[in-house]
């Protein structure tokens, strides 16, 4: 039966392909195909995994004291009696014979089909054994971690290679939430598209699927419990749906948009070098948002100018509490820097906390764990400062890249005037210490992030001090509106058209430039057509988006003459219904 589950649209395009429900917990296991002639050596490895794991219980069982409880006995009987149940074991390799899923993935996908089947007991006695199983693979994989296997693809692009040669259908991941932590192995994942049940529209996970540019919608709550393994899936992220087991005239009509969109996006691709300057002769610099250095190719590729935001803290996550030392930062930062040839790349100091906890967490585990509120909390620049030694190790490293390109500091958060002052500090300490070991740095500018309304209402203030601001326009309208990002059940009050965001945004812009600083966009509305032409009109001649955005927001900067809406700015600011506004004037005054 086909039925339809709806949730948000993040990432555009339409993804067809079979579901692979990944347990939250689960979701940073490898997922890759494993060639035909390594079959039997990747259930080797299972076998292997599982002798390790049953000689571990068994000699745990012996090493029992007398007067451990009985229960703890039977229980371990119950985890070897487990590993050597048909329905793992046996049912696993079978994942790994036909669909060629490598170890960890098989093991996973069949803890998932025993996890609905304990789910949907009655006896509650039965259902319970569900955590017994998960322990045994919990095991298992760690058994595995610690056996060589073959090397997962190290691109995307490799790993849908891979499923091609194997002759596998497309899949698509299902799962209740994807930390951001894990959206970056996704970057080399076989999936071509993702739904989750929990996330707003700029979550994290909604901003990294934006950055693969594949479909996905998020906040569609039901849908890891409604969806099965294997099940055919149409996600439609352009209208947040999911349609399951779509019958065949429904499956056509997507085939039939999957290959429209397709047919647009080659058509985009033209203007990949096409320079960016609106029809009254503005030029407009389109900047590329990267999480990795291994990144910037493709922002050179999709034609960007430069980096606007490298968010540094992908490189500070799922570490288990081992940060990355000045040296490793320091290649990063270089790798990056001298993949752009010679364009500015800008390094945004750490940014976690918040929706981007440095280790795998779920939405409700960040909850429960930060307690309070963690968007208000340790978060960004406040977190760097709580750990100065931290801050100006980053900042060392920054300097350093800067000799090797163009490089820029990006603050994030920035609220307050004593921050500012701590920033500066630590900055000049850091050249300092870097003068004392004679090392080479480079000029570097520096900017803030305007991402609370109170760094928007005080920017004359803060541009005394930076070189140049980017409004963080994802933070912003989060707390200009109380309404947190990545919480699924406000998300339809999360309004980028609200006129509180849209005043702070033009008065950021204005004083920028009133003042001959640089200002910038990086929040996803950069990457949003729909703004583009009112971003222009508010003066802003620098956005930064993820590159797969560009060649969208190249075109409609083509078509723009800034002049024509800049002249009627004030009405659609001053009006109750924005949006409205400024589509009743562009379908009336200027026809395209
Ligand atoms: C923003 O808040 O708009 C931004 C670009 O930063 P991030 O999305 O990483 O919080
Ligand atoms: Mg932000």
């Amino acid at each position: 039966m086909s039925i339809q589950v709806f949730g948000l649209p993040v990432s555009r395009g339409v993804a067809i392909g079979r579901a692979v429900l990944v347990a939250s917990s689960r979701v940073d296991v490898a997922h890759y195909f494993v060639p035909v002639d390594r079959i039997d050596h990747e259930i080797g490895r299972l076998r292997g995994a599982r002798d390790g794991v049953a000689t571990e219980l068994q000699s745990l069982k012996h090493e029992l004291p007398p007067e451990a409880p009985a229960e703890l006995a039977a229980l371990l009987d119950v985890h070897l009696m487990l590993l050597h149940d048909e329905a793992l074991i046996t049912a696993t390799k079978g994942w790994i014979r036909e669909r060629h899923y490598n170890a960890e993935w098989a093991l996973s996908a069949q803890l998932e089909v025993l996890a609905r089947q304990f789910d949907e007991m009655d006896d509650p006695y039965l259902r319970e054994r569900k955590a017994d199983i998960e322990q045994v693979v919990e095991r298992l994989l760690r058994e595995l971690a610690g056996q060589a296997g073959d090397e997962a693809p190290a691109t995307a692009a490799a790993a849908k290679a891979m499923r091609d040669v194997a002759g596998e259908d497309p899949l698509v991941l299902v799962a209740n939430d994807v930390a951001p932590a894990d959206m970056m192995q996704f970057k080399r994942s076989v999936f071509t598209g993702f739904v989750t049940d929990v996330g707003g529209r700029t979550s994290h996970t909604a901003i990294v699927a934006r950055s693969m540019d594949i479909p996905a919608v998020v906040g569609a709550r039901e849908a890891s419990r409604l969806i099965r393994q294997d099940d055919w899936v149409v996600i439609d992220g352009d209208a947040g749906v999911v349609i399951v087991n779509p019958s065949r005239i429904v499956l056509e009509e997507y085939r039939f948009r999957q290959r429209q969109s397709e047919l647009e996006r080659a058509r985009l691709d033209r203007l990949r070098h096409t320079p960016a300057v609106t029809l009254d002769g503005e030029v407009v610099e389109l900047l590329a948002n990267i999480e990795m250095p291994g990144d910037a190719p493709s922002a050179l590729d999709a034609g960007a100018v430069g980096v606007g935001l490298f968010r540094s803290e992908f490189l500070f996550m799922n570490r288990g509490g081992d940060l990355p030392g000045e040296e490793e930062q320091f290649e990063a930062y270089r790798a990056a820097v001298e993949a752009l040839q010679g364009l500015p790349v800008t390094i945004r100091t750490v940014d976690v906390g918040a929706d981007k906890p440095l280790e795998r967490m779920s939405q409700q585990e960040l909850r429960h764990e930060h307690g309070l509120n963690p968007a208000l909390g340790l978060r960004a620049i406040r977190w760097s400062l709580s750990e100065p030694g931290m801050f100006r190790q980053q900042l060392r490293a920054i300097l350093r890249a800067g000799a090797f390109g163009k490089v820029r500091i990006l603050v994030p958060m920035v609220a307050q005037m004593s921050e500012v002052r701590l920033i500066f500090e630590a900055l000049a300490r850091a050249r300092q210490q870097l003068d004392d070991a004679g090392r080479a740095y480079g000029p570097v500018e520096v900017g803030a992030m305007i991402e609370v309304p109170a760094a928007a209402l005080l920017v004359e203030r803060f541009l005394r001090h930076f070189d140049f601001v980017s409004l963080g326009t994802n933070d912003l309208i989060q707390y200009t509106l109380a309404i947190d990002r990545a919480d699924e059940a406000v998300a339809h009050l999360y309004d980028p058209w609200h006129p509180a965001v849209l005043q702070l945004i033009a008065r950021t812009i204005a004083c920028a430039r009133q003042s001959g600083r640089g200002v910038s966009v990086c929040g996803e509305m950069a990457g949003d057509p729909a703004f583009t032409e009112l971003l222009l009109a508010m003066g802003l001649r620098s956005f930064s988006m993820h590159p797969a955005r560009i060649a969208s927001i190249k075109q409609r900067v083509l078509r723009v003459d800034t002049r024509r809406l800049a002249a009627h700015l004030e009405e659609v600011l001053a009006s109750d219904a924005p949006q409205a506004a400024l589509t009743q004037l562009q379908a009336g005054s200027w026809p395209h």
